[in-house]
């Protein structure tokens, strides 16, 4: 009986597979699906992310070993949290003994579940809705946004609860209940087990202060202190990214973490590359494209950037796209105090470069650009996208308790993206001002950022990073800043290429000050829709991986 059910399973991923497919004459069919599947699997070029700790002290690697551990735990939960059938699709596949459905298996993998966010969130195995449900597996299957709101309308108590970061919310008979995080997933108790003995071996006092916290905070959902000791690891090999962190696997409300678990360490050489960045944060705040009355005295002291190589990855920043730097905590309330703390993860990003963006600025720029496009340009604009996180506003001007990512809900994540990446550009321009870049550096950035845009597009515009760079393509090239030479190749107009960014960083970091949730849904409206030119530029980008499939 069992093996019939896998069995059923199993045919009807290929089903689905074949949907496109119509016309297909039966005797070919095989062979068309098995070739669907296998061009999304070369879509992912298979790589270990690990790095070498053969120099680290017997303690530091015995601290990585039980940091990894806990990040394995956060990678199964992240995977309950992504779909409801996930794990379930996941371990009848691994039963089935044949080719197919080991192709399958990796596929299911790469996207943590039967979901595919570069064709639209479109299930590819198994039963179920066609599309992925935005609230994921944080919500009852069948609850919508409207009742939802309507529930917290009539239940104003219940707000705060149901709004939680930390907690998932369940059906209850006619009411809505929530459940803490430690306790929807009681194995947040082993994870914290693993921390306190990992803090045991730590001899670097903030790393074994904060594991201690973590601990604490996974048995008790209460995040903030151990997030506040956090930032004060600064000089450490090792650093741990560890926990529920970012908020986009809830596509509903962006209110809902989802785990996952880095392990780090430190490349203490190209960390100190980085300090001129950290070093002109304030400045950029300072000249923020935008009404002079917005602008905060500070970004925010004691802002860290470091550059790591990572030993673990799991969950969601490994979920189909794998991140490549990440800017936190996310709490504002830290941000006021200690600022943020960006890691950049350098040999995910190198990966990248080789295997992804370097192809693609083969194949669509315009022959004199290609020499330009650089390893060192994608590293430096991968920065600047993490420090402008911290850039502009992160509460609402004149609303003191209203932050810009309440303000804007469900569009929060795809505006904040967008304001990153073209602040990430615009800044490009006070370095060069200021001598510490020259023009042929600044050649080398945007040679690099335009093949860059289309390596994001290719996520998959439902996707947040998706959509912020269809956004900052269709608006540069409406603008004419980025445009077609004769041979049908992209290029740019540097006449007026610097200022059309500053245009569109302008009425982003406007929009966010004023928590003009209308004025969001208006851009993505106008904007975020892939465009004929673009569509066909990326089919012809078919044969270059759109990411990395971490094995
Ligand atoms: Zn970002």
């Amino acid at each position: 009986m069992k093996n019939l059910r896998l069995i059923a399973i199993f045919l009807f991923a290929f089903a689905l597979f074949s949907c496109n497919k119509k016309e297909t004459s039966p005797q070919n069919k095989t062979e068309t699906e098995k070739s669907m599947l296998n061009e999304r699997l070369e879509a992912f070029s298979p790589v270990t992310i690990t790095t070498d700790i053969s120099w680290l002290t017997d303690n530091q690697k015995k601290v990585v070993e039980l940091l990894s551990k806990a990040g394995k735990i956060a990678d199964e939960l992240f995977w309950r949290q992504n779909t409801y059938d996930g794990i379930a699709l996941r371990d009848s596949l691994a039963k089935i003994d044949a080719p197919e459905a080991n192709e399958l298996l990796r596929y299911i993998k790469i996207w943590y579940g039967p979901y595919d966010a570069m064709f639209g969130e479109k299930r590819f195995v198994g039963n179920g809705p066609d599309v992925r449900p935005a609230q994921g597996n944080l919500y009852p299957q069948d609850l919508t946004k409207e009742e939802f709101e309507e529930y917290i309308k009539n239940n104003p108590d219940e707000k705060k609860d149901l709004e939680s970061q930390y907690t998932v919310v369940v059906r209850d008979g006619d009411k809505l209940k929530t459940i803490p995080y430690h306790e929807a997933y009681p194995e947040m108790l082993q994870m914290a087990d693993l921390l306190d003995e990992a803090a045991k071996y730590a001899d670097n006092p903030t790393l074994k202060n904060y594991l201690t916290l973590r601990a604490k905070a996974f048995r008790t959902d209460e995040y903030y202190e151990s997030d506040m000791a956090w930032m004060d690891i600064k000089d450490n090999d090792i650093d741990v990214v560890i926990g529920p962190i970012e908020n986009y696997t809830d596509a509903m409300f962006n209110y809902k973490t989802a785990f996952e678990g880095v392990v780090m360490i430190k490349d203490k050489e190209a960390s100190k590359l980085l300090d001129m960045y950290k070093d002109n944060i304030d400045y950029f705040e300072h000249h923020l494209p935008y009404d002079k009355k917005y602008i905060r005295k500070s970004a925010g002291g004691g802002n860290i950037l470091q550059v790591v190589n990572v030993y673990y990855f799991g969950g969601d920043c490994n979920g189909g796209t794998k991140t490549i730097a990440a800017s936190l905590p996310n709490d504002p309330r830290v941000h006021a105090t200690k600022g943020g703390k960006k890691s950049m993860y350098k040999n995910i990003m190198e990966a990248k470069f080789d295997k992804i963006v370097m192809p693609i600025a083969k194949a669509v720029m315009a022959e004199d650009l290609i020499p330009y496009c650089s390893k060192n340009s994608f590293t430096s604009f991968v920065t600047l996208h993490e420090v402008s996180h911290t850039l502009g506003r992160g509460y609402v001007y004149g609303k003191k308790d209203l932050a810009v990512r309440k303000a804007f809900k469900e569009r929060f994540s795809a505006i904040e993206e967008l304001k990153a990446d073209i602040l990430g550009m615009y800044n490009h321009k006070h370095l060069l001002e200021k001598g510490l870049i020259d023009e042929e550096e600044m050649k080398r950035t945007i040679a690099t950022y335009i093949p860059g845009l289309y390596r994001s597009i290719r996520f998959g515009a439902e996707e947040a990073h998706g959509k912020a760079n269809v956004i900052q393509l269709n608006f540069l090239m409406e603008k004419g800043a980025i445009i077609l030479d004769d041979n049908g190749k992209l290029t740019y107009n540097p006449d007026i290429f610097m200022d059309k960014v500053a245009e569109l960083a302008g009425m982003v970091l406007t929009m966010q000050a004023e928590g003009n949730y209308e004025a969001g849904g208006e851009l993505l409206e106008k904007y975020g829709q892939v465009s004929d030119i673009t569509k066909k530029i990326i089919e012809s980008l078919s044969n270059i991986p759109r990411d990395l499939d971490n094995q």
